[in-house]
């Protein structure tokens, strides 16, 4: 069974990491919890038991953020396409 390190809290919206982890797990953990809300949003709950969508977020949360760590100039591109500053 794969249980979360930390934790998101829905209600309020807030991430809580351990202050003791790594910059690089901080990142990773952060991503993990926002694929979390991202599935929660978009309501995969129908379609994923919770184990499967665990599986999924560890796999996918490391590959995003080296993604956007490799690419900086695309998160600025996405930033500003997105209508953000
Ligand atoms: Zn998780």
């Amino acid at each position: 069974m794969t249980v979360c390190s930390d934790r998101q809290t829905r209600k309020t919206c807030r991430i809580i990491v351990d202050p003791e982890q790594a910059a690089s797990q901080v990142a990773d953990t952060v991503m993990h919890e926002l694929l979390h809300a991202c599935c929660d949003l978009i309501g995969t709950t129908d379609q994923l038991t919770s184990d499967v969508e665990e599986s999924v977020v560890r796999r996918l949360a490391p590959v995003l953020v080296d993604v956007l760590a490799r690419n900086p100039q695309l998160v600025l591109w996405v930033q500003h396409s997105a209508g953000g500053s």
